[in-house]
């Protein structure tokens, strides 16, 4: 069908969506289309991707086929198109011989507009057969970035779709679609699509109502509950990692008093309509899910999106934020991070081919620059899908609270001049081994050890260097080649530089070594040994209070003639200068304190901390006491029993299915939190007396409670286990 600027496409829009105006590109894409050209279009998720296609198919006789790489998805689209009264089908696996005959004969007759299919079903010889016969107006390719192995979402099947489109007939176009594209993998497409030629409809990724941060994953839960809290009533996404993750962080909430529900591909389907209904109904506000959760759901009022967990890449993050806020107001991105989440991601990309680890790998290296800049999120997030801003946004996390600068020009061109003498054909860890002076035999292979600014950046560390070559890049000095990944050339305003400096700001990135506990030590693996880690430079405690409270804790011990990490370990005091507890009921749920503790060394703590609440006109946050899950509470409930009884610790492991050192893990829990425990009739069958007298001994003696730092000091002479089991036995008998 030809078109001209007359065909009135407004009217067909109002007819068949009822809406009056087209938004964006959408008009001149569906003109592209109609006109029987190839055409690229990359829209930001929300904006009206679907309609370019839906649109002309509708006006057209004949059928477009849409290949689409999930069936949830599918299913979605074929009943709301069903819905506005257009014949759309699907032909995937799911169907029965019956129903496929019917789609078959359905298309064939010209009836059907719309025809989705799956990838894997395109290559089935038989449909190549029928696809031939029936009269195919365009092929549109939904998330073309699945064809690309350098993006985030890689579908081998999805590179053979050319060569089927190709026995289709040379004249059907192609209009490939995609919300999610960097400059690399838009050119893989496009050449992988043979559609260099392609028309490319690029609309602009900046979504102004977005606001971005990125937290230190630092007692997330509380964190969560708090946020949560003071969006009461608002919708929200929480995105987890894995399946066990969501039901746990949904259990967390629901307990708390939010009314959350989880979503991910392990539930029932039927349990998955019911929880994504209730969302988009409003009987649930939050909705707790892995990346399943999301794809083409429209709410427009989500007011934000948290990731508790790091995403494996900015394209798959920046897809997911763009749930919020689609009607243009209040949307609020929060991000939780931990190097932790980054070690964990690693260890999923084990499994895959070389090629899919490595690319794996450059993604959450992108990943993590992001969450360690400083510089603006929304300027390094648009620079990531090739679009400049030329100013801050003012409106994320690191322009609302900034980083001191640094005077930048002579390190700008440093990197400048490494980048150049080495050819601009090296990436950026070559670049920073050249810059430090490192003769590694890569260095060396290529003489650039010989080069003039061979080690010209030793007086600074690897780290900053990496972060000034990103932020060069961020500021445009230099680019990515896209056609060779990985090397960094100059630009324009990079050589100008090099011919004339002149000063440039840049930031120091966050540090987030040493975040200590990542979430409560209720649900936390992290084994009590390990609490006495510092908060590094990340300070989200009042630290006026939590010297305050260090020093009374110092006179406590003192008095008591005790080691201080008795009285309150240093999480729990941090704690303390977090939430300012200022009841009994309060200060027992902060972590590892519990009521024991509260009544037994709490007073003084309590005092000091009402004092300073009124003196410094702090209003508390008692609202936000979290409440632990109840299957976690049962289950130490039945340890306690067990122990009361006398139950050998390997019987109530086996009882309950877990490792003896999850149970001594979860045993050292219920004693960090205050309940006394007797474990004598144990620990007397494995220690001798002496032996426990040596040990409490040490314990009484020593300045910290680390397993490591016994293990240390008796060399071979205890087991791990031995010494935890006493270091309980010790808490129990001068803590609780
Ligand atoms: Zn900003």
């Amino acid at each position: 069908m030809i078109v001209d600027q007359q065909t009135n496409l407004k009217a067909y829009l109002k007819e068949y969506f009822g809406y009056s105006q087209f938004r964006g590109n959408q008009e001149v894409i569906i003109r592209n289309i109609l006109n029987r050209k190839n055409t690229f279009v990359i829209m930001p998720t929300g904006a009206g991707k679907s309609l370019c296609y839906q649109l002309p198919a509708i006006i057209q006789p004949g059928a477009a086929i849409v290949i689409s790489p999930l069936i949830a998805l599918m299913k979605n689209q074929v009943d709301q198109m069903n819905a506005f009264g257009i014949n759309a089908q699907f032909l995937n696996s799911t169907l029965t011989k019956t129903e496929m005959n019917r789609v078959k004969k359905e298309t064939l007759e010209g009836k059907i507009k719309l025809l989705y299919v799956a990838p894997e079903s395109l290559t089935k010889e038989e449909n190549i057969k029928f696809l031939k016969e029936a009269n195919i107006q365009f092929v549109a390719v939904d998330e073309a970035h699945c064809i690309s192995e350098w993006g985030h979402d890689f579908r081998p099947e999805y590179r053979k779709i050319k060569a089927i489109i190709a026995q289709l007939g040379d004249e059907v176009p192609v209009i490939a679609l995609t919300a999610t594209a960097t400059p690399k993998v838009q050119l893989d497409i496009q050449k992988n699509l043979q559609m260099e030629d392609a028309d490319v409809y690029k609309s602009s990724f900046n979504r102004e109502n977005l606001y971005y941060e990125v937290r230190p994953k630092k007692h997330a839960k509380r964190q969560l509950i708090q946020f949560i809290k003071q969006h009461k009533g608002k919708s929200g996404i929480i995105y987890c990692l894995s399946r066990k993750k969501v039901e746990e962080i949904a259990e967390f909430l629901q307990v708390n008093d939010i009314k959350a529900a989880p979503y991910h591909a392990g539930l029932d389907a039927a349990i998955r309509i019911q929880n994504q209904d209730a969302f988009l109904n409003e009987e649930v506000d939050v909705i707790v899910a892995t990346i399943a959760f999301g794809m083409g759901i429209d709410k427009p009022d989500v007011r934000f999106v948290i990731h508790y967990n790091v995403p494996k890449s900015l394209e798959g993050y920046y897809q997911e934020t763009g749930r919020a806020g689609r009607d243009g107001l209040e949307g609020k991105c929060i991000m939780f991070y931990s190097h932790n989440d980054i070690q964990k991601l690693e260890k999923f990309n084990k499994d895959k081919t070389v090629t899919e680890r490595d690319n794996a790998k450059i993604l959450l290296q992108e990943m993590i620059s992001y969450a360690e800049s400083s510089v603006c999120r929304k300027r390094q997030l648009l620079h990531y899908f090739g679009e400049h801003l030329s100013e801050d946004c003012g409106y994320c996390d690191n322009c609302i609270r900034p980083k001191e600068e640094y005077e930048g020009e002579s390190y700008v061109e440093t990197v400048l001049q490494t980048a150049q003498q080495t050819g601009e054909r090296f990436g950026l860890n070559h670049l920073v081994d050249v810059i430090l002076g490192r003769e590694t035999d890569y260095v060396k292979s290529y003489d650039h050890d010989k080069l003039a600014v061979f080690g010209k950046g030793q007086g600074d560390e690897e780290t900053r260097w990496n972060s000034i070559v990103r932020q060069t890049l961020l500021f445009e000095f230099l680019e990515k080649d896209i056609e060779n990944i990985g090397a960094l050339k100059l630009t324009d305003k990079g050589k100008q530089f090099m011919e004339a400096s002149y000063a440039v700001s840049l930031t120091e990135d966050h540090d987030y070594t040493d975040l200590g506990e990542e979430e409560e030590p209720d649900t936390s693996a992290a084994t009590n040994g390990n609490n006495n880690i510092p908060a590094g430079n990340i300070k989200s405690y009042d630290e006026n209070l939590f010297d305050a409270l260090k020093k009374l804790r110092k006179e406590t011990a003192k008095k008591k003639n005790l080691p201080p990490y008795v009285i309150f370990q240093e999480p729990s005091l941090e704690e303390m200068a977090t939430t300012y507890p200022t009841t009994k009921e309060d200060l027992a749920a902060i972590n590892g304190v519990g009521m024991g503790k509260v009544i037994k060394f709490g007073k003084p703590f309590l005092d000091l901390i009402n004092k300073y609440v009124e003196e410094n006109d702090i209003i508390t946050a008692s609202d936000v006491v979290i409440k632990s899950t109840v299957n976690k509470s049962r289950n130490k409930i039945f340890i306690i029993q067990q122990i009361d009884k006398k139950v050998d610790l390997e019987e109530i492991a086996d009882i309950k299915d877990m490792e003896m050192e999850e149970l001594i893990e979860e045993i050292e829990h219920i004693c960090y939190s205050g309940t006394k425990l007797n474990l004598d009739y144990y620990i007397n069958q494995v220690l001798e007396k002496d032996q426990q007298e040596e040990l409490r001994d040490y314990f009484l003696n020593s300045q910290t409670d680390s397993i490591q730092a016994a293990l240390e000091e008796f060399g071979n002479d205890y087991t791990e286990e031995e010494i935890r089991l006493m270091r309980i036995k010790f808490m129990s008998e001068y803590a609780n």
